[in-house]
């Protein structure tokens, strides 16, 4: 039976917690500035339905060290319990320095040669959390490097076992990869555990070959039975696929000032439906799922008037205000 009471968490995450340097500038005396702020899809998605007020744990792994400290103070200020949360000394936790380009493009550096994210093993899995949790989440970037890669395919095996609902984004970032072959291979091997996907236009084409999400989204459909297929469409909202039934929910006009962040807000909002709604993924109605969606699009643009991910994360007010309400 799936009741929402019944579980002591609303949803599980797993997957990495890593501090995101974001250039602030130059000082006075000329050196580039770089702000710390914490990073990691996985636990941006938590601080979305943590703040809309539904009880949420992570799972991962970070060091034991004053920026690993600062990662699991955050996920506490943020309501989000962090009982599978690992500090270890193994190695240290995961950094990535952001550049803008002459042109405002960002590029990446990481530094996790190894970083304490992928060190995340099978056997410290938390079969508690797996039990207990109405949702379990996972994405990609736990799966680039052993061993954290077949503790997320394993934590996906045992939370589908258990009768969780399983929802995945695999957010592809081609520079932790070592080849595109690999990382389309290995996101793959997600997707068969999935009854809620989350993937943008371009992961799309990466992953089947189409530009077009009708197409795309029905070979997924075709090749892996998904009961939901959501693909995000930047400012223009999502188009979504639930069996044969498909739609588009346009997004909502807001002044975007970064939108980091904007898919893990856009995915936290569609999992708090899904939660409240007591019912697993493929027993939404084609109106239920018009709602959640909608709601979605709310929460993605909200995260993208304000800078950074988990700072930006709207309240349920804003959320109800955006949504005419
Ligand atoms: P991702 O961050 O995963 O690439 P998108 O950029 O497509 O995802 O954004 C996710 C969702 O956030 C969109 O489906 C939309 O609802 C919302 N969103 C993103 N950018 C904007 C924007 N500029 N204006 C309004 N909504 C946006």
């Amino acid at each position: 039976m799936l009741t929402t009471e019944k579980n002591k968490w609303h949803l599980a995450a797993l997957g990495e917690l890593l501090i995101d340097f974001t250039p602030m500038g130059t000082s006075e005396a000329g050196g580039a500035l770089f702000e710390r702020n914490p990073g990691g899809a996985p636990a941006n998605v938590l601080a979305v339905v943590s703040k809309l007020g539904l009880s949420t744990v992570f799972m991962g792994k970070v060091g034991q060290d004053a920026f690993g400290e600062f990662l699991r103070d955050t996920l506490i200020q943020q309501g989000i319990d962090t009982k599978g949360l690992i500090l270890t000394k193994e190695a240290n936790t995961t950094l990535a320095f952001v550049h803008l380009g002459e042109g405002g493009e960002r590029s990446f550096s990481f530094y996790r040669n190894p970083g304490a994210d992928m060190l995340l093993r099978k056997e410290e899995l938390d079969e508690d959390i797996l039990k207990n949790s109405y949702i379990f989440h996972f994405g990609s970037v736990s799966m680039t490097k052993e061993p954290a890669r077949t503790a997320t395919l394993e934590a996906a095996k045992k939370a589908k076992e258990l009768g969780r609902i399983i929802s995945y984004d695999p957010n592809l970032r081609p520079p932790l990869w070592d080849s595109l072959e690999e990382a389309r291979e290995i996101i793959s091997l997600g997707i068969p555990f999935a009854d809620v996907l989350k993937i943008s236009e371009e992961e799309l084409e990466f992953l089947t070959g189409k530009k077009d999400p009708e197409a795309g989204s029905k070979l997924l459909h075709e090749q892996y039975g998904i009961p939901v297929i959501l693909i995000t469409l930047g400012p223009d909202g999502c188009f979504y696929r639930s069996g044969d039934h498909t739609g588009y929910s346009p997004g909502f006009k807001v002044k975007a000032v970064d939108t980091t962040g904007a898919g893990d807000a856009f995915l936290g909002g569609f999992l708090y439906q899904l939660i409240k709604s007591g019912k697993s993924a493929s027993q939404l109605d084609e109106n239920e799922l018009n709602e959640a969606v909608r709601f979605a699009n709310a929460t993605g643009a909200l995260t993208t008037t304000k800078r950074g991910a988990i700072p930006a994360m709207p309240s349920m007010d804003e959320v109800n205000k955006m949504l005419g309400l």
